[in-house]
Formats: structure tokens, C-alpha cells, sequence
């Protein structure tokens, strides 16, 4: 194959990434979440102004003109590139991590004979307990780029995002995306593998599209909201358990009380079990940002954090 056709097939399957459902991004997604949130306003009474006020929330001219999204465009067309050509050779798969775990519990504790459970109970619970390490992996990580001033240095990209529209969730720096990309293999992976060690072969997750299947729920209905201005609140218990689209619209949030709250992915147990969940009201609206001056492109917003970290005069403190 020469370089010419190898090079078309990565652009193409970078456009036809929106139509595979083993994508996140893919436009099925997009628009469960278009579903969802018309589903929700339209639960609430505003009948025909609940199609006006979804449009002015994803679709205002300001909107999909801000500088702020004009970044986040580059951003995700630079970050789906580098997917296919770069962040690969930084990723351990999860089959590695899969069978890395597995091993270490039969060095640690012995080959056993696979517990006695029928195949859906072993399925649904590989299911379940991959989505909890995937969290659990999730909040650690997010949490040291909160805490860590080397890693918030980066994790500011995504945070100085003014506007959100579902793009927002490209706007990371590369050393960012290379970071969650391994805590999601490693989770997965060796939970798998543990729950392979106590289950033999009835461990196997129940899958949509080769997917976790609740991962697959979670992403066609309200995923794709968390970085929207539709604020759908999860309150009461069920913001104890759910990360809702407010919830990450508060992990954005300008208002001091809300830094570093909110570092969940699909499920808010972890911010729940470790104190740094924010319920949020039913209602509401937060600004959005943080104390990064604005990016002038791409490369500010890739070499600024890494400058930063060059010893010298520092501009300004980062956010608590
Ligand atoms: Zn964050
Ligand atoms: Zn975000």
C-alpha cells in the first residue's frame, strides 16, 4: 500500500468515524442526545418553546461562532487525527492489562476452579464492575489533574472552554488524552481479567456494538449534554449516583465552591464516596470557564501548558 492510499484511509475512517457506533462521537449518539434533551423539555411543559429554547442552547449563531468553539473544532480535528497516526504508541491495550491482572490474582491467590454462577449473573456482574473501575480509574485521574499543578497546567485547556457545545470534549491537550485513554484500557482491562480469574469464561460483559452495554445507554441518551448549556439535573439520591449533565456543567463552573467537584464520568458514587460532589438544583445555570486567558489557536493551546512548566516568572495562580 503506498503512503497516498494509507493516508486516504485514515482521513476516511476519520470521516466515518461519526457513523460507527464503537465510536463515542458517533452521530447516533449526537443525536440520542438531541432526543433526550427535546424529551425532557418538552416533560416539562414548554411545549413549542421547548424546541426554540433547545435550539438557542445548541445551536445559537454566538453559539457555534465563538472563538471558544472555533477551538474546539481545531481541537477535535487535530485530536481525531492524532488517534489514528500517534496516541496508539502510548497506549497499553486492554487485552495486556486484561491478562496482567488475571495473572498477578493466580501468582497471588492460586488457580481456582471458576465459581459457580450462571451466565447471567457472572455477565452482569463483569458488566457492572467494569463500569465502577472505569469511574473509579476516571475520578482518580481526573482528580490528579485537578490537584496536581503540573497536571492542571494542561487540564486547563478543557477548563477554559467559555462556551460548550458536545465539541467541547476534544478540547484536551494530547498529554491529556493519552492519560484517559489508558486509565479507560486499564479499568476495563483488568477488570475484565479479575472477574475473569473468579468467573472462568461466563465473564463476559453484556455488549451493544462491542461495547459495555451501559456504557452504550449512557452514551445515546444524555452523555453528550455534559458539555451543552441544557441543564438536565440528576437531584436528591439520584445526583448521588448519576453524573448528570449539570453536574459537568458545575465541573466547569467560574463559581469558587464548585472547583474540583464533580470529577465522575457516567456515575457521581466516586465524588460521592471521596466528598467532592456538588448536587446540583433542578434549575439552574453556571458560568463557564476558568482563569486561562483566551487561546490564540492550536499551538498556544498546546505549547502554553508545556512552557508553563519551564522554570521562570509564573503568570498567574492556577485555580485551587
Ligand atoms: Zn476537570
Ligand atoms: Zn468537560
Amino acid at each position: 500500500m503506498d503512503a497516498l492510499s494509507y493516508l486516504s484511509g485514515l482521513i476516511g475512517y476519520q470521516l466515518l468515524r461519526v457513523l460507527n457506533p464503537r465510536e463515542g462521537y458517533c452521530l447516533a449518539y449526537l443525536g440520542g442526545a438531541l432526543l433526550f434533551a427535546a424529551a425532557v423539555m418538552m416533560w416539562r411543559r414548554r411545549g413549542r418553546k421547548s424546541v426554540r429554547g433547545l435550539w438557542r442552547l445548541l445551536g445559537s449563531r454566538r453559539l457555534l461562532t465563538h472563538a471558544s468553539t472555533i477551538l474546539d473544532l481545531k481541537l477535535y480535528l487535530l485530536n481525531g487525527v492524532l488517534i489514528l497516526f500517534a496516541y496508539g504508541l502510548f497506549e497499553l491495550s486492554s487485552e495486556a492489562w486484561s491478562s496482567g491482572a488475571r495473572g498477578a490474582l493466580t501468582t497471588l491467590f492460586g488457580a481456582h476452579p471458576p465459581l459457580p454462577a450462571p451466565r447471567w449473573v457472572a455477565g452482569s456482574v463483569t458488566t457492572v464492575v467494569q463500569v465502577l473501575a472505569l469511574e473509579l480509574g476516571y475520578w482518580a485521574l481526573h482528580y490528579a489533574f485537578h490537584k496536581v499543578p503540573a497536571l492542571w497546567t494542561i487540564h486547563r485547556v478543557h477548563h477554559s472552554a467559555e462556551v460548550m457545545t458536545p465539541l467541547t470534549e476534544w478540547r484536551q491537550h494530547p498529554i491529556e488524552f493519552i492519560a484517559f485513554a489508558n486509565v479507560l484500557t486499564l479499568s476495563m482491562g483488568a477488570s475484565y481479567g479479575a472477574m475473569g480469574w473468579l468467573f472462568g469464561s461466563g465473564a463476559e460483559p453484556f455488549t451493544l456494538f462491542q461495547l459495555n452495554i451501559l456504557l452504550v445507554i449512557h452514551l445515546a441518551t444524555f452523555h453528550h449534554l455534559r458539555h451543552s448549556g441544557v441543564w438536565i439535573a440528576a437531584t436528591g439520591w439520584l445526583g448521588r449516583v448519576v453524573h448528570s449533565p449539570a453536574h459537568h456543567q458545575i465541573h466547569h463552573s467560574t463559581d469558587p465552591r464548585h472547583f474540583d467537584r464533580n470529577l465522575g464520568y457516567a456515575l457521581s458514587i466516586w465524588d460521592a464516596a471521596f466528598g467532592t460532589l456538588w448536587v446540583p438544583e433542578r434549575r439552574g445555570r453556571v458560568a463557564l470557564g476558568c482563569d486561562e486567558p483566551a487561546h490564540e489557536g492550536v499551538v498556544d493551546a498546546l505549547a502554553r501548558p508545556l512552557l508553563s512548566w519551564l522554570p521562570g516568572p509564573k503568570r498567574k495562580p492556577a485555580q485551587a
